[in-house]
């Protein structure tokens, strides 16, 4: 019953999403949420595992972009160094902010995956503008207020998600 909101893999981390992965689903472009897909919400940067992992995907013909609901500077310091192109304040699930990221990267949905640890902002984003979406297992058990109030619900759709697909609960 709750099938829209059905991530495509739900996965331990963002690098068991490997370019070769994606190059067998046809996507060229991966988009990531930051607040504890890629970090903690109180980690300003990329540590050094994830400008490898960004490098290795660039090097194999992969995209990087980020979709976030914060605020610019949240995105505009992580992405600095690396140069990554990102929509801020993206209203997920609101498919505006990936509208206009698509329309910055020049990529249709279909060539593009999302990767979040939120069910109700990245997943639904996903599926409602045709991306394929993976839902990350969150970086840390510390959430922000306003994403907190979130999560039980969260939890049930997952242990629905998982009963249905014979999958284990991360
Ligand atoms: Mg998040």
């Amino acid at each position: 019953m709750f099938e829209f909101l059905y991530p495509r893999e739900y996965l331990p981390s963002v690098f068991h999403i490997t370019p070769q992965k994606l190059r067998a689903l046809g996507i060229n472009t991966l988009i990531f949420d930051i607040d504890n897909t890629l970090v903690p919400y109180w980690i300003k940067v990329p540590t050094p595992e994830l400008e490898e992992y960004f490098t290795t995907l660039r090097e194999n013909g992969i995209a990087v972009s980020v979709l976030s609901n914060s605020r610019e500077e949240r995105s505009k310091v992580f992405c600095a160094k690396m140069q990554i192109p990102y929509v801020y304040r993206a209203g997920k699930p609101g498919v505006k902010g990936m509208e206009r990221l698509l329309e910055k990267l020049g990529k249709k949905p279909s060539e593009c995956a999302i990767a979040g640890d939120q069910i109700f902002t990245d997943v639904w984003v996903g599926n409602r503008s045709g991306v394929y979406s993976f839902l990350i297992k969150q970086v840390s058990p510390k959430d922000e207020l306003i994403t907190a109030p979130k999560r039980p619900l969260e939890r049930l759709i997952v242990r629905h998600y998982c009963k249905k697909f014979n999958k284990e609960v991360l």
